[in-house]
């Protein structure tokens, strides 16, 4: 059920790098390939009418259907589960999938979560719109503010949801602190580290209890295959309170003899059990074993695209702050960031690619457009696109595109100017990045009417310099 039989189970411990390129693989095919194969496969043969019935009650662990379980699929969960320290993983067809089957399986209608109000824009459709609709009430909180996580917790509180690093303004959640939280409330820290990968955060470290990525991003790497992953890190009891978690604990139509924890509690994660044999099952958002084989290609270099994508996003981000025409940074490895500390606390090997950048706004809203507008189209390395963790460079404008939905309020509590930019910084040379951006920039000053003048006048004195 997606947890690590032992077989797949390294003699000795693996380090991250050793994981990344191993871990859920043992070649035993009879073609004896040394990659992982893609099972392009719906169906599965069985060896007898029993060994079916067998697989059907779930009293034996094997392929049925490409539905429930996939040979390529199995590959990528064990090898992320491993990644993150867990105990067993979901494969999905894209990270709203794993946020929506993650949440499901421990919340249902008349129950409550507690999000933070910063999360990607998907995540709050997904909870203010369709879980309200299913009767499932979400709470949005400040994720700084830990008052306000204590605050929201109800007695139908099921779980507590937020990111590791939230995009675009880079805010780096107090993990240890929002966990505490989740502990005293005895439900889950559900953490999507999709920013941060589980190369830059192993929240099971700072205390979260299930993890979920949209693979789409830096897992996968490319820009080229939509992916999800639900991965639980084992540290949650739900046997503590069984009364809360009747899913887990009372009896299961779907398996014979009992509970999901009585089936699988001993040998892998009952929670994984029941998003699969559940969720994905009956709302059908598999993982494609070519995008797997996809995923898995990306996986094997996450640490080397990691350091390069984090060592270019400061480099950047530090020439950004010196720009005459740039407002603000919001990068947490700067020392101005207000989450400059949690960075250090939560993300030693660097703070991601995923950041943004403010223009001086002119109080105008069609001129500040414009201005942005301008920019954006005077880049040559830097693409314009709806999408982050990609290899290349990408720049997207969240007032316009993917925050366009938010009031002038929400905007404002999400610290997103007309002109915040968003990049995301690829594994292109940082020089040429960081060209492209100051060409860019310095275009944007030499052209712009009287409200950016000054910024052009100091231009003009620091090059002068
Ligand atoms: C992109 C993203 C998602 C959604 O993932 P898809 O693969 O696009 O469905 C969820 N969370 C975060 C943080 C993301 O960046």
């Amino acid at each position: 059920m997606g947890a690590m039989p032992e077989a797949t189970r390294p003699a000795v411990p693996r380090s991250f790098a050793t994981a990344q390129v191993q871990a859920g693989f043992v070649s035993g095919l009879a073609e004896n390939t040394a990659v992982p194969s893609i099972h392009q496969s719906n169906g599965f043969e069985f060896a007898s009418l029993s060994e079916a019935r067998d697989l059907f009650a779930l009293r034996k662990d094997g392929n049925i259907y490409s539905r429930a379980a996939n040979p390529t699929v199995l590959v990528f969960e064990r090898r992320v589960a491993e990644l993150e320290g867990g105990i067993g993983a979901a494969g999905v067809a894209s990270g709203q999938a794993a946020v929506a089957v993650a949440l499901l399986a421990l919340a249902k209608q008349g129950e409550h979560i507690v999000a933070a109000r910063q999360l990607y824009g998907g995540t709050v459709d997904l909870l203010q719109d369709t879980f309200a609709d299913w009767g499932i009430e979400a709470s949005f909180v400040d994720q700084d503010d830990l008052a306000a996580w204590q605050a929201a917790v109800r007695p139908t509180t099921r779980a507590l949801f937020a990111e590791s690093i939230s995009n675009p303004i880079a805010q780096v959640l107090d993990l240890g602190a929002v966990a505490a939280v989740a502990r005293r409330a005895g439900v889950p820290l559900v953490i999507d580290n999709t920013v941060a990968t589980p190369y830059l955060q192993r929240a099971k470290d700072f205390g979260a209890d299930i993890v979920v990525h949209s693979a789409t991003k830096f897992i996968g790497g490319h820009g080229t295959s939509l992916g999800g992953v639900v991965v639980d890190l084992g540290t949650f009891d739900f046997t503590a309170e069984p009364e809360r978690w009747p899913q887990l604990t009372h009896t299961y139509p779907r398996v014979p003899d009992g509970s999901l924890v009585e089936r699988f509690g001993a040998t892998a994660s009952p929670y994984i059990a029941l998003v699969k044999t559940k969720y994905v099952h009956d709302l059908g958002p598999s993982l494609s074993a070519f995008n797997a084989f996809q995923l898995l290609q990306g996986l094997e270099t996450l640490d080397l695209r990691m350091e390069r994508h984090t060592a270019s996003a400061l480099a950047v981000a530090e020439f950004l702050q010196t720009h005459p025409a740039v407002a603000r940074v919001h990068h947490p490895g700067l020392a101005s960031s207000p989450w400059h500390a949690n960075a250090q606390t939560y993300l030693p090997r660097g703070a991601s690619s995923v950041f943004a950048f403010d223009l001086h706004a002119t109080g105008d809203a069609d001129a500040d457009f414009r201005l942005v507008e301008d920019l954006i189209s005077r880049l040559q390395v830097i693409r314009l696109v709806a999408n982050i963790g990609d290899a290349r460079s990408l720049v997207a404008h969240p007032a316009s595109m993917t925050h366009s939905h938010m009031s002038p309020a929400q905007l404002a509590e999400a610290h997103i100017s007309p002109t915040t930019i968003r990049l995301s910084i690829g594994l292109e040379d940082a020089r040429d990045i960081v060209d492209d951006l100051r060409r860019a920039l310095d275009g944007v000053v030499a052209s712009a009417p009287a409200e950016t003048a000054g910024a052009e006048r100091q231009l003009a004195e620091s090059s002068s310099r």
